[in-house]
């Protein structure tokens, strides 16, 4: 072996070029045999450190969605929802037009229908679309704020979540109506209204949302803000869960 393949595979490391590290033994083989260029081994030894990094991006993107597992498109049966629109959906899930431009998502049905579902696959087809995503109970995220807020760092917390392109704030209507929990939650949608795209889910439609909010004026400016940009989605069907029983 001559020196510098000696030294290389420590300078890649330094350097953190994994995939050269893991690949450029073989790649030698293939240039040689192919009579490659300089340039041509180059560009392909950066490829495949470019996908590699690609490919951790979107594991590492995934991780911190907190999204639940396995809820995509794929493992949606269109079939069992008539009413939900698949090119929508689709349509949605695969453009991001509406997340660089702040666009909101509602969808609305009872418990069990795939509201939760819907918005997972959609989340992850923006994160695979290299959006960052984060999924919160919003009840979950509510307390998140209101503590926040009870040591002065709320701004912080909104700062943080501002550069986070799209949210999923799954189950709004189990945000207690107490005063702190819903006020701070307003904040958020106040502060998002044509900076960061939501996708809500909720069991109550808006003539009940005056339950979430402490009264009736923070409810309808509230939702003002939402649908402003907003699609809306509502689904009616059974229980998904309960169908085949
Ligand atoms: P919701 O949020 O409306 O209460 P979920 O999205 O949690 O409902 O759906 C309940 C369960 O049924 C989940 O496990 C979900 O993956 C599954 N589910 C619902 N609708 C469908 C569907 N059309 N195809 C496949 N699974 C579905
Ligand atoms: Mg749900």
């Amino acid at each position: 072996m001559q020196q510098h393949e000696a030294v290389l595979p420590l300078q890649l490391k330094e350097l953190n070029l994994s995939s050269f590290n893991m690949n450029w033994q073989q790649c030698n083989e293939i240039a040689t045999e192919n009579n490659w260029s300089y340039s041509k081994y180059l560009s392909y030894m950066c490829n495949l450190e470019l996908e590699k990094r690609s490919s951790n991006r979107l594991i590492r993107r995934i991780k911190e969605s907190s999204l639940p597992a396995n809820k995509t498109l794929s493992g949606f049966d269109f079939n069992a929802i008539p009413e939900l629109n698949p090119a929508q959906i689709n349509a949605l899930a695969n453009c991001d037009g509406w997340v660089k431009k702040a666009h909101n998502i509602i969808i609305f049905g009872p418990s069990g229908v795939g509201k939760t579902h819907v918005a997972s696959a959609i989340g992850y087809r923006q994160i695979e679309l290299g959006n960052k995503v984060k999924f919160f109970k919003t009840s979950h995220l509510a307390q998140l704020l209101q503590q926040s807020k009870a040591q002065f760092r709320l701004k912080d917390l909104l700062v943080k979540l501002d550069r986070i392109p799209l949210i999923i704030l799954d189950d709004i209507g189990y945000v207690k109506k107490d005063e702190h929990e819903s006020s701070v939650l307003f904040e958020l949608i106040c502060q998002r209204y044509e900076t960061g795209s939501l996708i809500i889910t909720a069991n109550q439609p808006f003539s009940e949302w005056d339950s979430i909010f402490p009264d009736n004026m923070m409810a309808v400016a509230a939702i003002d803000r939402i649908v402003h940009h907003a699609s809306i989605i509502n689904i009616s069907a059974q229980s998904y869960r309960t169908k085949g029983r």
